[in-house]
């Protein structure tokens, strides 16, 4: 498959459609706040242009070759502009708007519109890897999220340290890809503040004993105190599994394809998946393409 056909795959279908009218409302939000200089104060009707480092999440295309592009800004904030013109040959700029591009962009418009102008986008560093397969799915699946995770007015800096940290990782070593998307899941669920520590039983108190569960009211329980049928507890290495994922970096992030480590992987993207409202369509795809 190549990056075109998987592009179309990614960005097709009821996905585009529905982004689609994302962007017109969110274009009709942006053009009533223009019409309307009389409701704000000339302070805050004031034009701005503003220049940041930022990590490219998702292009969407918009009306007239143009594109709706989010960012995650260098404060961890999601930001998205509108590039007017982006997909036409004489575009400079349009290569720096692929998935996870870390770029400088500049964005020029009022403070508290939707969708401001993207007025520059200089690429600083891609992490693309032209025909590695898992890489681009992974890739996919990285802007996916944090596209969902990051909020527009909320800043949290862990994020974009997070998705920087994979970014150079995935350019290293392409070839880990699905052990650096799962490195990434397990530390945005801990920025949203849903993974208990796994250090102690969440019930007990117990430092030692394997653990056997997560629960949603203590966290990860033990088998001291949480009897479970051996068919349904987690296998041995779980709490090694999430002591190693939360000491090593991105690019050392462990294996995933041993039974603990499996296990607790599915564990953690179901989690995830279940607090941001069902499967990501990113992540269809790379399921149904990696075995
Ligand atoms: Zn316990």
């Amino acid at each position: 498959m190549t990056c075109a056909s998987l592009n179309e795959s990614w960005a097709g279908g009821d996905w585009l459609k529905e982004n689609l009218k994302i962007a017109e409302v969110l274009w009709v939000n942006s053009q009533e706040s223009r019409v309307k200089p009389s409701s704000c104060s000339l302070e805050a009707g004031a034009s701005l242009i503003e220049t940041l480092q930022a990590i490219v999440l998702r292009p969407i295309p918009f009306q007239d070759g143009g594109l709706v592009v989010s960012f995650l800004t260098e404060h961890g904030e999601r930001k998205a502009g509108i590039a007017k013109g982006a997909k036409k040959p004489s575009a400079k700029w349009v290569s720096a708007f692929e998935p996870l591009s870390l770029v400088r962009v500049g964005f020029f418009g009022k403070e508290q519109a939707d969708l401001r102008r993207i007025t520059r986008c200089e690429l600083q560093h891609s992490p693309l890897t032209l025909g590695h397969l898992e890489c681009n799915l992974v890739m996919a699946c990285l802007a996916d999220l944090f596209d969902r995770v990051a909020k527009e007015g909320v800043e949290d800096e862990r994020l974009f340290r997070l998705l920087s940290a994979c970014g150079r990782a995935l350019k290293d070593h392409p070839e880990r890809a699905l052990n650096i998307l799962a490195y990434a899941e397990h530390w945005l669920l801990h920025c949203m503040g849903l993974l208990p520590h796994p250090r102690v039983c969440g019930a007990c108190g117990n430092a030692t004993a394997p653990i056997v569960m997560l629960s949603e009211e203590r966290g990860w329980r033990c088998a001291e105190c949480t009897p479970m049928d051996p068919a349904d507890a987690l296998p041995t290495g779980v709490r090694e599994h999430l002591r190693t994922l939360r000491t090593c970096s991105a690019e050392d992030a462990p294996e995933t394809t041993h039974q603990a480590a499996r296990t607790c992987t599915e564990l953690l993207r179901s989690r995830l998946m279940k607090e941001l409202g069902g499967e990501l369509r990113s992540y269809e795809v790379m399921r149904r393409m990696v075995v």
